[in-house]
């Protein structure tokens, strides 16, 4: 049985169409499942019933459940959804002044193992499906409509647990179907991608035709540093990244945006600020500044906030866009992969 939700519209309509029905049934079934939002096959009125049974055969909407759930006293929510299969993922939901970004995961587990970084703790089981990420959304857009205030998710980050590029063709397609106008009709300047730096990859998604966000983690203005911190840095130094995002740059038209945690005394000086600020000076990029998320299981530390400033500043003297994160969740477990890891216990 496969779920309705992995569906782009293109694909549906070929299913349709092998199912010996027009193709505009495609249309007609993702008008009930993301306007309407029915929940079974049986609401679906304007579909004969013969027909209904056989789409009842064939396609399941399971949704991911609510296993756990934390409110932050900011309104941030973080879930740990859990999957048919019993896999569990974190998703959460931060409200900005502009909106309502959704944090998406892509896999459970991660196989990139960045120093720094909770997720890597527990290795990668499997990607997620298309469906289980669009599902992500949905289980969200469900909890804003019980607190009754006619929110939605309206932003979207794909910065959750695993590397999105590592599950290229499911990431793509869930890209597709929320921002399908007859689905969840989220901007595709509302959809950020985020990636460790897989250079083939990141050429690839250039050529998509989408007017999705790109950023890539950076974290670091040399190979020396990078490596400590980013495996993925061995396989694809900076000589080979950076030129990947030019040619994306070229391709899509878009601008990218690099993220860079500031770790105390790690990568944190203005002479990295300088060499950050050269590395990156022909990709006309945005720049990302993140508090670092402390986790107990390493001994990073996050840089003190008038160290950030410097920085910025810094920066800015250089001529670069760039901005701080705004933190959420605090109270709870903030850090990437911090809620899992609690929950499924660590690794030997
Ligand atoms: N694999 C992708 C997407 C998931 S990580 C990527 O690497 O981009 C999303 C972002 O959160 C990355 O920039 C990552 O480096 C950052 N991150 C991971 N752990 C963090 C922590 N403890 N505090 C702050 N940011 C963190």
């Amino acid at each position: 049985m496969m779920n309705l939700y992995n569906y782009t519209l293109t694909q549906l309509e070929n299913e349709m169409v092998e199912l010996n029905q027009k193709p505009y049934r495609a249309k007609q079934l993702f008008q009930w499942i993301y306007e309407k939002e029915a929940k079974s096959f049986s609401e679906m009125s304007d579909i004969s019933l013969s027909f209904r049974d056989v789409l009842k055969e064939r396609y399941s909407l399971t949704l991911p459940k609510v296993f756990l759930r934390q409110d932050s006293t900011d309104g941030t929510m973080k879930l740990l959804l859990e999957m048919e299969d019993g896999a569990k993922v974190e998703t959460v939901l931060m409200r900005y002044s502009y909106g309502n970004v959704c944090c998406v995961t892509s896999q459970v587990g991660c196989n990139m193992a960045c120093s720094f970084c909770a997720s890597g703790l527990l290795k990668k089981v499997r990607n997620l499906e298309t469906h289980e990420m669009v599902g992500q959304i949905l289980v969200m857009n469900n909890l804003l409509k019980e607190e009754g205030k006619g929110e939605k998710v309206t932003h979207v980050v794909v910065m959750g647990t695993g590397e999105p590029f590592d599950n290229y063709d499911n990431v793509i397609s869930f890209v597709r179907i929320i921002n399908d106008q007859k689905a969840l009709a989220i901007g595709a300047r509302h959809i950020t991608v985020s990636t460790c730096g897989i250079p083939d990859k990141i050429r690839q998604y250039g050529k998509e035709g989408l007017q999705i966000n790109l950023a890539i983690s950076l974290h670091a203005p040399n190979n020396e540093l990078r490596s400590k911190l980013m495996k993925i840095n061995k396989a694809y130094p900076l000589e080979t990244l950076i030129p990947a995002v030019k040619d994306y740059i070229e391709s899509s038209g878009r601008r990218v945006t690099y993220e860079y945690i500031l770790l105390k005394g790690v990568n944190d000086s203005l002479e990295c600020a300088d060499e950050l600020a050269n590395l990156i000076a022909p990709t006309f990029a945005y720049v990302n500044l993140i508090p670092y998320n402390e986790v107990i299981e390493n001994s990073y530390r996050r840089a003190s906030h008038e160290t950030v400033k410097a920085f910025q500043d810094r920066l800015i003297k250089k001529g670069v866009n760039v901005t701080i994160r705004k933190e959420f969740g605090s109270d709870i477990d903030a850090a990437c992969g911090q809620l899992r890891a609690k929950h499924e216990g660590k690794p030997q």
